[in-house]
């Protein structure tokens, strides 16, 4: 009889000081802990690392704290603090430099995070309830990173602030943590998103975290240049242009974040703009977005528009054609403006009639897909590097390059693509294009 011997999980000691409320703290956190599979050890002896949960409220509970940290930095060597000291990491590392990780009270992902570092679950299928990555509703191989919730703007037409509430970022090494694992588990792209990235870290003040024996401030830059190196292709979604996203620019041309951007421009014209109360509503983003491409020529933009907005004139919506005519962006989604309860926009006047917001939907439609057309064949002939989503039983398979997000962009159809499988990225010598799709044939698997 073949009898399967599992592996032992980690042990972890706990060391809980204080009040009650840091009481109940370390029971959540041991919660988590077991709930991933970790055994509780009742000794220093036993344990794999030892979490000490400390008290800050007086300078005798400030010394008791770092008296336990001491004597389990003693018994047992292997050390993670948590807990009301946790503001006071500068003095807990100066006396206790071999201190593993330090984190604050009620960080509970953080702290969790950080046994995991310091005492890994080994991989098994009967212990480890949830994979690595985590539960996900996306293909193994791409997964969205939600970077923060809520939104600071007031756009008329929008409900979200008053759903979500504003802009509430999560910590850098927390997401950079998610999106390791997600790597681990296999992804090979990650997709950020979030109302409005390029605000990411405001309400937090930008503020740095450890990561990796560095710190890396809550920030669309640093975080990107993060995600970059994690080996999977980093693609950017509800990114607004304020002047800062200049600096992701170079990271594209590092090959740390794909040549992509998602901004939802809405509109052009700036009386629209000004009635829709957009953020990064700026006159100069034409030459922004000029100075974006002669840095990375290759740099795919999508964007949507909202036509029939309130009081949209017919000059309005002129200057939007001569715009998206100017601006030649890749992929342009559009959508008929339509009244949702509790927005601005749906009790103001000059409502735009049904037929013309129709009219006007379709033309946008029609220009966007004949410079999707002429972009796409200039791209027949060359290669582009393509991941693949999935294989068809006739020896064919569908991915995208790029330029494209799942869902909304466009896809890369491919034949004689045998041995391939979803996940893989592949060369792929581009021989036709319509409007929205290119057609090719492999030329060869690139090394993972
Ligand atoms: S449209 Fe976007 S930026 Fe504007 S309020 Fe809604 S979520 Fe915020």
């Amino acid at each position: 009889m073949n009898v399967t011997t599992l592996p032992k999980p980690p042990r972890v000691g706990l060391v809980s000081l204080g009040c009650p409320k840091n009481l109940v703290d370390s029971e959540r956190i041991m919660t988590k802990l077991r709930a991933d599979g970790y055994d509780m050890s009742p000794d220093y002896a036993g344990a794999d690392v030892v979490l000490v949960n400390t008290c800050g409220f007086l300078d005798s509970a400030k010394e008791e704290s770092l008296e336990a940290i001491g004597e389990a930095i003693a018994e047992n060597g292997r050390v993670v603090v948590t807990g009301c000291m946790g503001k006071e990491a500068d003095v807990i590392r100066e006396r206790f430099p071999d201190v593993l990780a330090i984190t604050g009270a009620h960080e509970y992902e953080q702290v969790v995070g950080a046994v995991h570092d310091a005492a890994p679950m080994p991989a098994n299928a009967f212990l480890n309830l949830v994979p690595e990555g985590g539960l996900k509703l996306t293909p193994r191989h791409y997964s969205y990173l939600k970077i923060s919730e809520g939104c600071n703007h007031r756009c008329a037409f929008c409900i979200i602030p008053h759903l979500r509430g504003d802009l509430v970022s999560r910590r850098p090494d927390a997401v950079l943590r998610e999106a390791e694992k997600l790597v681990a588990a296999g992804t090979k792209e990650l997709l950020v998103i979030s109302q409005d990235t390029s605000a990411y870290g405001v309400d937090i003040r930008h503020q740095p975290r450890p990561w990796k024996g560095e710190e890396v401030r809550a920030h669309m830059t640093d975080l990107s240049r993060e995600l970059g190196k994690l080996g999977a292709w980093v693609r950017l979604h509800y990114v607004y242009p304020y002047p800062h996203v200049n600096d992701v620019i170079p990271l594209m041309t590092e090959g740390l974040v794909l040549p992509y951007l998602d901004i939802p421009f809405q509109h052009a014209s700036p009386e629209v703009l000004r009635r829709m109360r957009r953020p990064a509503n700026d006159a100069k983003v034409l030459q922004r977005i000029r100075s974006w491409r002669e840095q990375v020529p290759d740099l795919s933009i999508r964007s949507s528009f909202v036509v029939g907005f309130p009081g949209e004139t017919e000059q309005d919506f002129a200057y939007l054609l001569n715009w998206l005519e100017e601006a030649q962006l890749d992929r342009v989604g559009a959508f008929k403006f339509e009244p949702v309860e509790g927005a601005p926009a749906t009790s103001m006047n000059d409502q735009v009639p049904a037929d013309l917001k129709q009219e006007r939907y379709e033309a946008v439609m029609a220009l966007s897909a004949r410079i999707s057309a002429e972009k796409l064949a200039a791209k027949v002939g060359t290669d582009v590097d393509v991941l693949i989503d999935r294989v068809d039983d006739d020896g064919g398979a569908t991915g995208r390059s790029k330029a494209d997000a799942p869902e909304i962009d466009g896809e890369v159809h491919l034949r004689d693509a045998g041995g391939l499988n979803p996940g893989d990225i592949v060369s792929v010598r581009v021989e036709e294009a319509d409007e929205h799709d290119l057609y090719g044939v492999p030329l060869g698997i690139q090394a993972a």
